[in-house]
């Protein structure tokens, strides 16, 4: 059912990939005088005056240790955003073929497809924000390449359930995209283990988030050896910096640190919640697994205004499906939440009618 070279587009298939000067010569040498760079060395010192590794090799080995996985079976983008541009590129035709989303979700999904010329279908969540697994399956249509799914799901916040998702990707001709941005917060386990027995699933992770890296930009793709050989046909060569390969690097020695961040995160995420909820202006804190909390207010636009006075940025989603009166509001550290719910506190003094 499931066959990759037709469903990759003829000029990804056809085309002869750039051939930089670090990946014709990955050897030892003394001297390198191969790809115009200024041999006498760089203002910013640290190496920078040489081009960083084209394959991340060293990151690569890190993470598939990590995961348990081959090396091959790993992609590392400018952020996972430069993952979901490529996928595009690499399976949607443009003006002719689909990706398939469903809203409320990430942005960048449809904005992506825009800038490609790839149509997008879209297919709600249900109430309760689950997949609607019956509905995708007819909306799939013979053009649709790409099915994305977040989970944890930006902005809802919930886990998709496992069971509709293996049944998307076993019922599916094309690919399909788990996108786990937020997977570091919830007790769910990450797709990836998935990858080996699903050759049409491709994982998404990002060091943005948990691990606390948003400005190096350094996101990964999880797939079977066929996929990221794709990816990697059409990536720009030197796709991530040498600074961010290195820091990367550096910061995974960190891990236990990145995991004391992240029960802070879950506590604070429920004793927000928690206060959140024993406002009379809040109509509910939709329950979390990951490091925001969606929550539908009587009047999320007084709210927004008000927090933006305290100097408190909140995303407002109320213009987003399914999301009517909810805002987005990013777990802090717990000065920062404290001044949310003092701020909070003002705003409830302030729209209590005393009589
Ligand atoms: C934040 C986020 C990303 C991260 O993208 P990067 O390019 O890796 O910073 C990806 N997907 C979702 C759903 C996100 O919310």
């Amino acid at each position: 059912m499931f066959d990759l070279d037709r469903l990759v587009r003829d000029n990804v298939r056809r085309l002869k990939p750039y051939s930089s000067a670090r990946s014709e010569f990955a050897g030892v040498a003394d001297i390198f005088l191969d790809a115009n760079e200024n041999s006498f060395g760089s203002p910013a010192g640290n190496g920078f005056n040489r081009y960083p590794d084209p394959l991340q090799s060293d990151l690569k080995r890190l993470l598939a240790a990590m995961h348990e996985i081959g090396p091959e079976q790993i992609f590392i983008g400018n952020g996972s955003d430069e993952a979901i541009d490529l996928l595009m590129r690499i399976f949607c035709v443009p003006g002719r073929d689909e990706i398939l989303i469903c809203p409320p979700t990430y942005g960048m999904y449809s904005v992506t497809a825009g800038i490609n010329d790839v149509r997008v279908r879209e297919v709600s969540l249900t109430e309760t924000f689950q997949l609607d697994v019956p509905a995708i399956q007819s909306a799939v249509s013979g053009r649709t390449k790409l099915i994305f799914i977040c989970s944890p799901n930006n902005p809802t916040g919930n886990v998709m359930s496992r069971r509709s998702v293996i049944n998307l990707i076993e019922n599916f001709d094309g690919i399909v995209v788990v996108d786990e941005a937020y997977i570091d917060f919830t007790n769910e386990p990450s797709m990836i283990g998935e990858i080996t027995v699903h050759p049409n699933l491709v994982v998404l992770q990002t060091f943005s988030k948990a691990w606390g890296m948003a400005g190096l930009r350094v996101g990964m793709a999880f797939a079977n050896a066929p996929i990221v050989e794709l990816m990697t046909k059409i990536k720009p060569p030197y796709n991530v910096s040498s600074i961010a390969q290195a820091a990367v690097a550096a910061a995974m020695q960190e891990e236990s640190k990145i995991g004391e961040w992240i029960n802070e995160i879950k506590k604070q995420r429920s004793s927000l919640a928690q206060a959140l909820e024993a406002y009379s202006f809040v109509e509910m804190a939709y329950p979390s697994d990951a490091n925001f909390l969606l929550v539908k207010f009587a009047d999320a636009d007084a709210v927004y205004r008000h927090l933006l006075a305290s100097e408190i940025v909140v995303r407002d989603r109320s213009n987003v499906a399914l999301c009517g009166s909810c805002l987005r509001i990013t777990i802090g550290t717990p000065d920062e939440n404290e001044k949310l719910v003092i701020s909070l506190d003002d705003f409830q003094r302030q729209n209590t009618i005393t009589t």
